[in-house]
């Protein structure tokens, strides 16, 4: 039986002398794995289609654990996200997230991971602005949805420190309990939105706070090398 779907190679792995073995997360079926027959020799017709990050409709064939890619029709490649290596990085992070909350169909993550990749390669925005709102998404798609602007519980404006919990959401410092996690007053606005233009370290700590919170309620967390600072 063959197959049509919507897909983005999350990962490719050389196989034999010439196969490539593909991760790919589609849009209707979600993660599937597939082989790339002899992308590897010089001239391979599809050599793009076994490129990670490449986007496009792809007929598979087979069935069960393992897909053949016979054919593919590339929607983007996001080539320019390859030229700044925050923006690489944070690329491969969304990628191998998408992949692991993908065992089943996330069409609304999906899109939020295409959306991300696109304003990296084409929009300018910042590598981690981009992590930040894609691990939102992600939270959201997982029924954690948070509003880091309000206070969870009395509902107040948040302008100072809040506090994650796990059973409150954000929360302001009046309203927070002993396990919550603390978010500083500046980590939070960034996260919000309020402000994008915090030193390189806050960018940072926000993306390891997000992760961080991933992994408390979803139980996903994204490679440790994606947090390194790097000179
Ligand atoms: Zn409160």
């Amino acid at each position: 039986m063959d197959k049509k779907v919507k897909a983005i190679v999350t990962r490719a792995v050389p196989y034999r002398d010439s196969d490539m073995v593909l991760t790919l997360v589609s849009l209707e079926e979600g993660r599937l794995t597939a082989s790339a027959r002899g992308c590897l020799k010089p001239r391979a017709k599809l050599r793009y289609a076994a490129e990670p990050m490449n986007f496009g409709e792809y007929m598979l064939a087979g069935k069960g654990d393992r897909y053949i890619v016979t054919d593919c029709v590339q929607y983007d490649s996001f080539s320019p996200v390859t030229a700044d290596i925050d923006n690489f990085y944070s690329a491969c992070m969304i990628l191998e997230l998408l992949s692991k909350l993908s065992p089943e169909p996330q069409p609304e993550l999906f899109l939020a991971a295409v959306r991300e990749l696109k304003a990296l390669a084409y929009e300018g925005k910042d590598g981690y602005a981009s992590a930040c709102d894609f691990m939102l998404a992600a939270l959201k798609e997982g029924g954690i949805g948070l509003d880091f602007s309000v206070c969870a519980d009395c509902g107040a404006v948040l302008d100072g420190d809040a506090v994650f919990s796990e059973s409150g959401g954000i929360v302001c410092a009046h309203c927070a309990t002993w396990d919550g996690i603390k978010v500083d007053a500046l980590t939070r606005a960034y996260i919000a939105g309020e402000d994008r233009t915090l030193p390189e370290g806050i960018k940072l700590r926000a993306k390891r706070l997000l992760a961080d919170i991933l992994y408390r309620t979803l139980g996903v967390r994204p490679d440790g090398s994606y947090f390194k600072e790097r000179e």
